[in-house]
């Protein structure tokens, strides 16, 4: 992607809480206009420090954020001018109604009360606006953090795990909100540690892995890579024999001479092998998947969420 297209850039970002500390490793990421972006790692993996220091509160030791082209060290406040973000629990006036929460943050930035109602219509909590916030659900709570970064209308909507901590109808309802927002153009990129959340919302997906970018493209091409190669180690009675067998139509290695990994194109193409060996007098005593550290890092990934 030509780097002047995307709305958020960073480019070999080094960061440490402190000098001995690589948290942050040559990171790069792109986030191009009218996206939803998952920013997917497991826990600790840097996706809190990516976008603390995207949004300026933290100094990286090397590397660039750029948002809309403008360097967030130079000029953080012009460069965030159209940025909204919900990072951790949203603070609110807990005794305050969920209006009135709205009506401090407007009068504070300038704004035109007008935006109250919009922005109470667009998270789904015109219903409850008179409600102080203390009794709100968490999910409702979280939804009035996300109106209160709506109410200056951001092009780009930061949210760090926005579903962390909520029912399975509270994370529909963020999704669906979320859905929403990206339809009326906005681009929001989100963290997660959870892969099939960002797979069921996000158009764009980076994976971090300790600090360093393993994985950035569309979900399409990361479901491809996915399920695209396998590794299988096969224990024989004799490698040099399934060598004949493979007739240099696939990767594979001899580990020893029991012992051969192959790597295929997709699963169809196991059951075939396993035939052809059968056939040419091989003893085949077993078949072992292998992970790669793709799919270990996918596995590490995965969670049991609603769908
Ligand atoms: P999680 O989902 O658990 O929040 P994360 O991907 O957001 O994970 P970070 O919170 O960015 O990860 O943490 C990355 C690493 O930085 C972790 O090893 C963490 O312990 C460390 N870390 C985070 N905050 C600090 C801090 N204030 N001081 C020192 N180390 C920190």
């Amino acid at each position: 992607m030509n780097p002047s297209t995307s709305v958020i850039t960073v480019r070999g970002l080094h960061f440490g809480y402190n000098k001995n500390q690589k948290i942050l490793k040559q990171l790069n990421l792109e986030v191009p206009p009218s996206s939803i972006y998952g920013f997917l790692g497991a826990n600790g993996a840097g996706k809190s420090t990516t976008i603390r220091t995207i949004l300026g509160l933290l100094k990286p030791q090397l590397g660039q954020v750029q948002i809309f082209g403008e360097e967030v060290r130079f000029n953080r406040l012009s460069a965030l001018k159209n940025v909204g973000a919900l990072i951790e629990a949203p603070s609110l006036y807990r005794h305050l109604s969920g209006y009135d929460n709205l009506r401090i943050t407007c009068q504070y930035l300038g704004l035109p009360k007008s935006r109250i109602g919009e922005v109470l219509e667009m998270v789904n909590l015109q219903h409850a606006a008179t409600k102080r916030a203390k009794q709100y659900s968490t999910g409702m709570k979280q939804r009035l953090g996300l109106a209160v970064a709506l109410l200056s209308d951001p092009e780009i909507l930061i949210l760090d795990e926005p579903v962390n901590g909520l029912d399975p109808t509270g994370i529909i309802e963020i999704r669906n909100i979320i859905k929403g927002l990206h339809q009326r153009g906005k681009t929001i990129f989100l963290s997660s540690h959870i892969l099939s959340e960002i797979e069921k919302i996000a158009t764009r997906v980076g994976i971090i892995k300790e600090g360093t970018m393993v994985f950035q493209g569309t979900v399409n091409e990361l479901q491809q890579l996915k399920s695209s190669s396998l590794n299988v180690k096969v224990l024989v009675n004799d490698s040099q024999k399934v060598e004949n067998v493979l007739n240099g139509s696939h990767k594979y290695q001899i580990l020893d001479k029991n012992q051969i990994e192959l790597t295929l194109e997709d699963q169809e193409q196991l059951p075939i092998i396993i035939r052809n060996m059968v056939n040419k007098g091989i003893d085949l005593y077993e078949v072992i998947p292998q992970r790669n550290d793709l799919e270990k890092l996918f596995i590490n990934l995965t969670s049991n969420e609603p769908s």
